[in-house]
């Protein structure tokens, strides 16, 4: 096996054992890049070789020395290009920031740092977070490992397709209405939402501030486990992040009993427009549960329907307060040879944003403003509560929900670009766990006849991460036939 077949779990027990060096990972992560990135395009930006060996050469130098090694260290991490990284570039998949090199690290890539996580390149995504393919990046369209003539999901789907196909060990993504979940779904990875607040906003470039979150996409549960042990936690830096104490996840998820647990299956998630084998696929998931011992009901969340319309209305109206930062004076590009400010500002929007997001943004002016917002944004925020009732409401009686990602495993590039509105559609099952803040995970659950990822989604109550894990972790060890490799 190579190394970069490995997870970090796998890897660090290795660096223990004095059997693998810090360097021998990246060299081998490295030389996988090399081999099939032409094909793949997860990546917008690669750290230069020199630039990793140095920081490998520091940390095996502890490793030699017999020091204790932190849970992460010397492991490679690809991390989402809105994650802002000091010195090198963040573009967000946009035009408009091409040209931006942040001064300053978000506070996950701090943290990262410190844990001695090392950093290897920054992903391709749709622009500023827009979309659920990856094809609305300004720069490239990134192929799913699994087949290349279609999407890896979005908007994380350089992280999500780059964890698929072994070229880094670890990644970060965001998610805003499915961003990481949905992408792990079709890329066949693991894929974590915490709770809103769980993990600091501070440095990641916001879409819809009242929805976003970090999280990681990994190769198995355990990775996921430990990489939020490093990126999650009260931040002062960000006002929306909550104060109160992060368990260690692996510990509590080796140690948490899943008897007299419940699950609780929403009918509205298996209803019309989902892909038959989709269903099948999470309903054998379930039952998987079921046979451990699980007691699964089906219930149901009323709201569900109003969900795509709720989240489309209160995202594209963050958004576009959100991008009005992006005019031209502070930061990023800005058009040359206008004669007035005016000029300037109009000029630089029409070159800087894409398609998707000019598009969102006249979607979230219009919700917003005088004479619509109460026909719109704020009727919207009321069927989000509705929402949130729903699933606090099933919470009282169930641990967990379970139901898949998105109603389709992934779609051909090019097969719903050109209709915005279906592709909105599609993130009708994933938008709910951002509208209502809970943690939520996907996680592998099986194949489609075409040799397609299927992914099962966990959701738990506010601030049970741990809870979301364990399940994810015991069907992990239920399910170890799942553990397949992309043909490529
Ligand atoms: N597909 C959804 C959207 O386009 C979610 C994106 C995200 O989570 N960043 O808004």
């Amino acid at each position: 096996m190579e190394p970069y077949e490995l997870t970090a779990t796998e890897i660090i027990a290795l660096y223990k054992k004095r059997e693998l060096s810090v360097k021998e990972v990246l060299e081998s992560v490295l030389n996988r890049i090399k081999s099939i990135e032409d094909k793949i395009g997860s990546f917008l930006f690669i750290v230069p070789k020199n630039e990793l060996l140095t920081q490998a050469e520091t940390i095996q130098k502890k490793i030699d020395k017999g020091k204790p090694l932190g849970h992460l260290e010397g492991i490679p991490i690809a991390i989402k290009d809105n994650i802002s990284t000091e010195g090198i570039r963040t573009s967000c998949g946009s035009r408009i920031l091409e040209n931006y090199i942040p001064t300053f690290d978000a506070t996950v890539v701090e943290r990262i740092k410190k844990a001695g996580v090392i950093i290897i390149g920054k992903t391709n995504m749709d622009e500023f977070a827009l979309g659920s393919s990856t094809e609305n990046s300004a720069f490239k369209v990134t192929k799913n490992p699994w087949d290349l003539t279609r999407v890896p999901g979005g908007s994380s789907g350089g992280s999500a397709a780059a964890i698929a196909a072994d070229m880094s060990i670890l990644a970060l993504g965001s998610d805003t209405g499915g961003s990481i979940r949905q992408p792990a779904s079709f890329c066949g990875v693991v894929g974590m939402k915490t709770s809103y607040g769980r993990v600091s906003r501070y440095g990641l470039v916001a879409y819809g501030s009242s929805l976003d979150q970090i999280g990681p996409l990994t190769k198995s549960v355990d990775d996921a486990a430990l990489l939020m042990n490093v990126i999650c936690g009260y931040d002062p830096k960000d006002s929306t992040s909550i104060d109160i104490e992060t368990p260690d996840y692996l510990e509590f998820i080796n140690d948490l009993d899943l008897k007299g647990k419940t699950i609780g299956v929403p009918k509205e998630y298996f209803a019309q427009g989902i892909d038959p084998e989709v269903k099948s696929i999470v309903m054998s998931g379930i039952r998987t549960f079921e046979d451990m011992g699980i007691v699964a009901e089906e219930i149901s969340l009323p709201h569900t329907e109003y969900s795509v319309p709720a989240y489309y209305i209160i995202a594209c109206s963050e958004l576009s307060s959100n991008l009005a930062r992006f005019d031209g004076v502070r930061y990023g590009y800005r058009a040359k040879g206008s004669s007035n400010i005016i000029e300037m500002y109009k000029e630089t929007r029409t070159n800087g944003f894409g398609p998707e997001a000019k598009r969102r943004i006249m979607l979230g002016t219009y919700s917003l403003s005088a004479g619509y917002y109460d026909q719109y944004y704020n009727k919207a925020l009321k069927v989000r509560t509705l929402i949130r009732e729903d699933f606090l409401k099933a919470f009282k009686k169930y641990d967990v929900i379970i139901h898949p990602v998105s109603p389709m495993p992934a779609f051909k590039i090019g097969e719903k670009i050109a209709d915005p509105l279906t592709m909105y559609l599609t993130d009708i099952y994933s938008v709910t766990a951002n509208l209502a803040g809970l943690p939520a995970i996907s996680i592998p659950c099986g194949f489609t006849k075409d040799g397609l990822p299927v992914g099962m989604q966990i959701t738990g109550r506010p601030f049970q991460e741990e809870v979301v894990l364990r399940f994810a972790r015991a069907f992990e060890q239920a399910r170890s036939d799942l553990k397949k490799k992309p043909p490529i």
